[in-house]
């Protein structure tokens, strides 16, 4: 009867009906209500299930769309392709900082024998330097597709984009001025160099002022309380507008010399509250000197 009851089990796993009615079938002799018959099976087993190491889901492709983000900026595209035997995996995007896991986004079950792409963003990713892992339950990479990928990611960029000098003591921060002191860091500046958004935002002023910051844009900063201005912009070369919702790198205009200006330059501005409304400025220059180092 035992060698009854194990031919049932065999036969209710290869039809895929329950065990018990296939016992009953036989004369109600028992068997395991469910998994794979254990001990005492013999070669050539029916329902032996292969080795599970044969069966372990293979990461077939993988790539990042690009090396660095920035918060409110171009988001990175994650590529993967998993190739395996079911139909899904639980997949799991793991982003290390060195070896400290620092963020796990999990997109569920997903597809296997497909390319898939996901967008992240910075602003929901942890800052710096990261490893960025595809993770699935005994994942393995094909030996031909990269593990795991490189991203740094930053909160802020360097408002310029093109070669620039630091100006001396006078284009400094809370440098005298006729009637004030200065409000903000001077960058030296080819007429059109062009302007960009240190940090995604709304853009709140788009003005000009004959007699003194010329043609200028003021920004603040999403998910932040710092409004960044922009001053001096070559005539005809902004582009935005008041109210328009801009990225990080979103190019604001271009370096001139309208205003009350000895040259081509970029006053540029960053204040903690709102600008001119309620808010204080602050010098500038240790966050540019911290943006240009990961924004070239
Ligand atoms: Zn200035």
């Amino acid at each position: 009867m035992r060698r009854d009851a194990r031919v049932a089990a065999w036969i209710a796993a290869f039809l895929l009906v329950p065990v018990s009615a296939a016992s009953a079938a036989t004369g109600g002799a028992t068997a395991p209500a469910s998994g794979p018959p254990t001990g005492g099976s013999r070669p050539g087993d029916p329902v032996e299930a292969p080795a599970p190491s044969r069966r372990a889901p293979v990461l077939s492709a993988f790539s990042l769309s690009r090396a660095k983000i920035f918060a409110y900026g171009a988001p990175v595209r994650v590529s993967f392709r998993i190739d395996a035997r079911v139909r899904t995996v639980p997949v799991t995007l793991a982003f290390y900082s060195g070896s400290t896991l620092a963020r796990e986004v999990s997109l569920g079950d997903v597809p296997t024998g497909a390319t898939h792409v996901r967008s992240l963003r910075g602003e929901s990713l942890p800052s710096g330097r990261l490893t960025v892992r595809v993770r699935a339950p005994r994942l393995r990479p094909a030996a031909k597709a990269s593990a795991s990928g490189a991203l740094a990611n930053y909160a802020h960029r360097f408002p310029l984009v093109g070669r620039f000098t630091w100006s001396g003591d006078g284009g400094g921060f809370g440098a005298g001025r006729p009637g004030h002191t200065h409000q903000g860091y001077d960058l030296l500046a080819a007429e059109g160099t062009a302007v960009v958004a240190p940090r995604g935002g709304t853009v709140t002023t788009v003005a000009n002022q004959p007699g003194g910051a010329g043609n200028y844009v003021v920004l603040s900063g999403s998910g932040e309380s710092y409004d960044y201005a922009f001053m001096h912009l070559q005539d005809g070369s902004v582009r935005v507008r008041e109210g328009q919702r801009v990225a990080t790198g979103t190019r604001l205009g271009s370096v001139g010399s309208t205003g009350r200006s000895s040259g081509p330059h970029l006053h540029f501005e960053i204040w903690r509250g709102a600008w001119q409304a309620g808010g204080a400025p602050i010098d500038p220059l240790p966050s540019l000197r911290r943006w240009l180092t990961w924004s070239r």
